[in-house]
């Protein structure tokens, strides 16, 4: 269902006569990398494929290609998030949906004239299309803009603009993704938000699963509030680095009379943590999903710096969860 764009491939070693080429590709685009990989040397440059994680562009793999002496990134699935000082291509990896469940989708808008719509990169074609069918049937249709996305409608896991640009025009969203999406999408908006999910094929609302990761993030700011030392983790991707906060985060800690050591770290794992035994919670200021999904994973807390503004004091939770989860 992936449009890899091949011929785009091809043509883009030849035309910048790339000797040396580093793609990158998430984890669902991992079984073609053979297949991209002999387009690349039909086009007469070296293929070397990475097998780290590619959860998001944050993560274009400048360090590496520059390692291997790389003189083209081709980057699948996400849109361009950072400069590189090495030329990169970014290959959408967009899909051909047939969009189903339509009358499930109509009957969830009971009440609703005034919808906004969002999804992820891969699925943008699709929501033009859902656009065309909600305003043939009489709806009001609202399409906003992220900070961090290329397209109008576009939301990427720390980023969903494109709905709270909106949020006071709509009387709720659909949301074109998956759960890991649909969740960020719902966590930002206060507005109930209808997920269209392609891969399970099927219409639900994730506002009781939201409601569980708002519980599980109270609980580990209260037990962060009562821990004397913690770790400040700053990340090292590219599109991760915020070292200006980790280093705030580091003062006001030591303000209120607590310990910080600052942490660097490509991937934030429970094993990476592990080790750390003084450390009682960590503060993360590198991928924020990392904190609001995976906490169960994490033996200690791992609040993001807008949860620790919350433990200090300095911003209100009813703040967070008005849809303040993602920014400085
Ligand atoms: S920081 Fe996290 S959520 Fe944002 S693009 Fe990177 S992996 Fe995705």
């Amino acid at each position: 269902m992936f449009r890899l764009e091949e011929d785009l491939l091809e043509g883009e070693v030849v035309r910048r006569r790339a000797r040396r080429v580093l793609i990158q590709l998430p984890e669902g685009l991992k079984r073609f990398a053979f297949r991209l990989a002999s387009v690349v040397e039909r086009a007469g440059a070296e293929a070397i494929v990475s097998i780290d994680p590619c959860f998001g562009a944050c993560g274009l793999a400048v360090d590496e290609a520059e390692v291997l002496g790389v003189d083209l990134i081709i980057h699948y699935g996400h849109t361009p998030l950072v400069q590189s000082k090495i030329p990169t291509v970014y290959i959408e990896a967009r899909m051909d949906l047939e969009l189903k469940s339509l009358d499930s989708v109509l009957e969830r808008l009971e009440g609703c004239r005034r919808v906004g719509l969002a999804t992820i990169v891969q699925h943008l074609d699709a929501l033009r299309l859902l656009r065309g069918f909600l305003q043939d049937a009489g709806f009001e249709v609202f399409i906003g803009r992220g900070r961090r996305t290329l397209y109008p409608g576009q939301v990427i896991g720390c980023d969903y603009g494109a709905l709270r640009s909106i949020d006071d025009k709509v009387d709720c969203f659909i949301f074109i993704g998956g759960r890991f999406h649909g969740i960020g999408a719902q966590l930002s908006t206060s507005k109930p938000v209808i997920v269209l999910d392609p891969y399970e094929g099927r219409v639900y609302d994730l506002r009781g699963e939201v409601d569980r990761v708002l519980r599980r993030r109270w609980a580990s700011i209260l037990q962060a509030r009562g821990a004397g030392n913690f770790g400040v983790i700053v990340g090292l991707m590219p599109g991760q680095r915020n070292l200006s906060v980790a280093l705030r985060a580091k003062k006001l800690l030591e303000e209120s009379g607590r310990r910080a050591v600052l942490l660097s770290a490509r991937y934030i794992t429970p094993e990476a943590l592990a080790g750390f035994r003084e450390a009682e919670a960590f503060v993360n200021t590198a991928c924020p999903r990392v904190s609001l999904d995976d906490s169960i994973r994490f033996e200690r807390p791992l609040i993001t710096y807008r949860e620790l503004l919350v433990m200090l004091g300095l911003l209100e939770w009813e703040e967070l969860c008005r849809g303040g989860w993602f920014g400085e």
